[in-house]
């Protein structure tokens, strides 16, 4: 093993900068308290699989969780997840999304809340997403839903119309400012007239009625009657749960900010009087597939599952994520995918050269690198120059082998690209179609939960003398 010369870490003097979108500044970040971050993270609408565009926002929150846990902070991190409502826009008209998936499968809304839930956590498993210290689901909390609601209610933001209780922006002078909006220019607009009753085109449902004579799969009742939560209550009345009042964090993606992020701050800081609510607000930027915006709505759906039949490991898709900068948006081509595998296989195959390494380990030859990788990400999250500190590393002829293996050892807590175990790719794996096809049978068979089908191709593969190994990066086969 490698020697240590010296086992204490000098402290990288730079802070941590973040983009904050309450302030369009990059602002100093600290903890308010005890050194302990408090995040929370917009989860996904469990009605369907989470496109990869959707997948950028954990990997997004991913990075700046590992980044602060890397420069020493503790964390704590709450995702939830949406299993009832969020109507098919961000309006409070059209369908409700889970409701919908029901109709359509003849199943129950709850069961594809689970089967999607589930599907989610492996993605974000197969991503190196580390797991929240809180996953809270929204049809748990709907008490503390209602609680809130009642707060505003009390207080007098509120108004009751024939299609539920809605939250009256006029009363919150600073609703425009978080997305700067023009409220004169949207109140022309034809939004208003989507829900009868609604007395300006921003004001949102708190809690919608079921409709009369429909009957709704998921409904409570409340203090205004039958009904369910509007889509933005979830989030205050569970990050104010287990977060605080006030808290640091709050991240998601940029098509949050104009409504659902915008709305979650006012409900928020009229209930609980303070403001800011959350101090740091940071959303990523889109996935383009072939231009147009990623959304399930507009039909372009591409999925974790698709980029591993096709060939690229999940981890594939971390690295591509980590090429660009989180405020910048990303082109998801073939050829992106493809430089990004081969870019990929060569970090893979450059660190497990050194993996491991023994011999002398000089902190003079290591600290400047370990100085600018930490700035790197101090500076608002940069990851690709962070991949291009480790890539000097990986490279660095100048640096001795354990030295090589001690950065990238350490560079991996952050960009969790797996350096540890990753196998280059073609080594082990024979070229064989055919086995090939078995093996991602049996894959697809696992994450159905098909177990029987899953060891039976297993069995079948070990009776030709073939080994599957299941890896982070998906299954590895080899002949015995
Ligand atoms: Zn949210």
């Amino acid at each position: 093993m490698a020697e240590r010369v010296n086992t204490a870490r000098a402290p990288v003097e730079v802070p941590v900068q973040l983009f904050n979108t309450r302030t369009l500044k990059k602002e100093i970040f600290e903890p308010s308290e005890d050194g302990n971050a408090r995040i929370y993270t917009c989860g996904p609408t469990v009605y369907a699989a989470a496109h990869i565009g959707n997948l950028r926002s954990n990997l997004f929150a991913d990075l700046l969780v590992r980044t602060l846990l890397h420069r020493g902070y503790s964390v704590t991190h709450v995702i939830n997840v949406t299993d009832v409502g969020h109507l098919t826009d961000d309006a409070d008209a059209g369908e409700d999304k889970m409701e919908r998936a029901a109709v359509e499968t003849g199943r129950t809304a709850m069961e594809i809340a689970e089967q999607y839930t589930q599907l989610w956590l492996d993605d974000r498993e197969r991503l190196g997403c580390r797991l929240p210290d809180v996953l809270c689901r929204a049809t748990e909390h709907i008490p503390e839903q209602i609680a809130l609601v009642e707060r505003l209610v009390e207080r007098g933001f509120t108004y009751q119309i024939p299609d539920g209780v809605y939250f009256d922006t006029t009363k919150f002078p600073g609703y425009a400012d978080f997305a700067r909006l023009d409220l004169a220019g949207q109140a022309s607009g034809a939004r208003i007239a989507d829900v009868e009753g609604k007395r300006h085109a921003a004001d949102f449902a708190l809690w919608k009625f079921a409709e009369e004579g429909v009957q709704r799969q998921q409904e409570w009742g409340s203090p205004w009657g039958r009904g369910f939560p509007g889509w933005h209550v979830e989030c205050s009345a569970m990050s104010i749960q287990y977060l605080g009042e006030t808290f640091d964090l709050h991240t998601g993606g940029v098509d949050h900010i104009k409504v659902h992020h915008t709305n979650e701050i006012a409900q928020s800081e009229c209930a609980y009087g303070m403001r800011p609510w959350v101090r740091f607000w940071l959303h990523n930027e889109f996935v383009n597939l072939a231009g147009e915006k990623m959304a399930k709505s507009e039909g372009n759906v591409a999925v974790l599952q698709d980029l591993v039949r096709q060939g690229y490991p999940a981890l594939v898709y971390r690295y591509f994520f980590l090429q660009a900068h989180y405020r910048q948006q990303q082109s998801f081509t073939r050829d992106a995918m493809d430089a990004a595998k081969t870019g990929y296989d060569r970090l893979v195959r450059a660190a497990a050269e050194v993996r491991d390494a023994g011999g002398e380990v000089r902190e003079d030859a290591i600290e400047p690198l370990r100085v600018r990788f930490a700035e790197s990400l101090a500076d608002d999250l940069n990851a690709p120059r962070a991949v291009a500190v480790a890539w000097e590393v990986a490279r660095g002829s100048e640096l001795l082998p354990a030295e090589r293996w001690e950065l990238l050892r350490e560079f991996d807590q952050v960009l969790r690209l797996d350096l540890a175990n990753a196998t280059p790719a073609g080594e082990g794996a024979e070229n064989d179609p055919r086995v090939e096809a078995l093996v991602a049978e049996r894959e697809e068979a696992r994450r159905t939960r098909d177990f029987a089908t899953a060891d039976r191709i297993r069995d079948e593969l070990a009776a030709e003398g073939i080994v599957v190994k299941d890896t982070p990066n998906g299954p590895r086969w080899s002949r015995t």
